[in-house]
């Protein structure tokens, strides 16, 4: 199966990939397929059900609302999200949705959105079932999806394999592993960026891709633009109030002189800014998710704010270069954190901005495996545990943490030779088994660790 860095790397819709993005995409999907089926205009009603992980921590992470403008016809890459709780409201208030926008049916919270808190369906925590009926009552489709992270969303029948993509689309450099990628980069010469360019080439022109990376960057920095302009608490009822604003200001004021670690509290600025505008909704590039959508953005800000050789050839080869080593994460570990935990999300987005850093600054192939490597394996046995549900504790501190941890880790790994005891593929087998061995409660469950002792409190 063939991944596009676009499929890592996609502009989309706070707070969660996998319980806002993946669901509003199943729902449209579903949408989509009564349409296709003539069965649009036949439908009276429409009843989803959220499974798993989805149905534990929906609330907190607008999985409710994404399905009901899912639903509408909205994608999280275009919605317009100011216009997201006045939509959402009118939906309650009126009781009535229209399927794709234009087909108007009843809805009733209670008994056509369903969040099933402790039941599960067998092939992925993330589960959801549509069902439509027309106004006798005749069942008219029945669909279930699986949200398997990253915004990626399967159906039933795809989803019992390692299945990460529908496209068999041929590419000149496949690999699902580390070691694929090296073997492909010593054969051909190619740096890693290069190879993961050569595939990119069969659905696009080398502009298309040019262009297409440095879009995904220029909202990446609106994000972090708009982070900084924000005042107030996070929406979700536990008051967590915004920082991003106050330390830019600070940050502003000070000249840095005489503190060596001055760039550092910026590089957290950075990621606090992505994280905000998740937790409120906000429109953000899933990088490879939206709970650890901040990392790759901060890394790249220090890249271009503070690095003299910093220039859009390396934005790019960065993100091809992230992306490469997220297609390995993705095809043999996990970047679900409801599968294996934050490991798979804060730690993969560490190891992939790890290892675009190191390209970046003339790493070798060798070197941007040992800085992924390094990236990935101080992450590991990290658990889910989102305080109330919500993507914001400890989620919006660990983005600042993780992207400190992967300029540290190509610095080392630049430091070296790039020869090392442990290879990534090691790493991501020990984060795949550990997330099998992790209990539920600590995989996005809000079930278990600060979840629970905070509310406790
Ligand atoms: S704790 Fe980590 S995996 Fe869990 S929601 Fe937060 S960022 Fe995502």
């Amino acid at each position: 199966m063939a991944v596009s860095v676009f499929d890592l790397f996609s502009i989309g819709i706070g707070p969660s990939s996998s319980h806002t993005v993946g669901p509003m995409r199943a729902a449209l999907m579903f949408a989509d397929g009564l349409r296709a089926a003539g069965a649009l205009g036949d439908t009276a009603r429409v009843r989803t059900e959220l499974f798993g992980s989805l149905g534990a921590t929906g609330h907190g992470h607008g999985s409710d609302k994404a399905v009901l403008l899912g639903l509408e016809g909205e994608r999280p890459e275009d919605i317009d999200t100011d216009s997201v709780p006045s939509r959402v409201a009118a939906i309650r208030e009126t009781g009535r949705l229209r399927l794709l926008g234009s087909h108007p049916i009843a809805f009733t919270e209670d008994t056509d959105l369903v969040m099933h808190r402790r039941k599960s369906l067998p092939l992925h925590p993330n589960g959801m079932t549509f069902v439509a009926w027309s106004a006798d009552g005749t069942e008219l489709s029945s669909r279930t999806y699986y949200s398997v992270g990253g915004g990626f969303v399967l159906d039933e029948n795809a989803a019992d394999g390692p299945v990460i993509s529908a496209d068999t689309t041929p590419v000149p450099f496949p690999f699902r592993t580390a070691a694929d990628l090296l073997a492909h980069c010593a054969s051909s010469g190619k740096t890693i960026a290069q190879v993961m360019l050569a595939n990119e080439l069969v659905w696009r022109t080398a502009a298309e891709v040019r262009s297409g990376l440095l879009a995904i960057w220029q909202v990446m920095q609106d994000c972090v633009a708009r982070g900084c302009e924000q005042e107030g608490v996070l929406p979700g009822g536990l008051r967590v109030p915004r920082r991003a604003k106050a330390l830019h200001d600070k940050l502003l004021a000070e000249s840095g002189e005489g503190d060596p670690l001055y760039v550092m509290d910026w590089v957290s600025l950075f990621a606090l800014a992505v994280n905000e505008e998740n937790a409120s909704g906000g429109r953000v590039v899933t990088a490879p998710t939206n709970g650890a959508a901040g990392i790759i953005p901060a890394v790249l800000h220090y890249y271009t704010r503070f690095l003299s050789v910093a220039n859009d050839d390396g934005v790019v080869d960065f993100l091809l270069t992230a992306a490469a080593i997220g297609v390995v994460l993705k095809e043999t570990g996990s970047i679900s954190g409801a599968e294996v935990g934050c490991q798979g999300e804060v730690g993969s987005a560490c190891a992939m901005a790890a290892a675009g850093l190191t390209a970046v600054l003339g790493g070798s192939v060798a070197q941007v495996e040992n800085a992924a490597e390094i990236g990935l394996e101080h992450h590991l046995g990290l658990t889910c545990d989102p305080v109330g549900g919500l993507v914001q504790i400890p989620c919006i501190e660990r983005n600042a943490v993780g992207s400190t941890k992967a300029i540290n880790a190509s610095r080392m790994a630049l430091r070296g030779d790039g020869t090392h005891v442990v290879h990534l593929d090691k790493v991501i087998k020990t984060m795949r088994e550990t997330g099998n061995d992790m209990h539920t409660k600590y995989k996005e469950t809000a079930r278990g660790g600060l979840a629970l002792n905070v509310i406790e409190c």
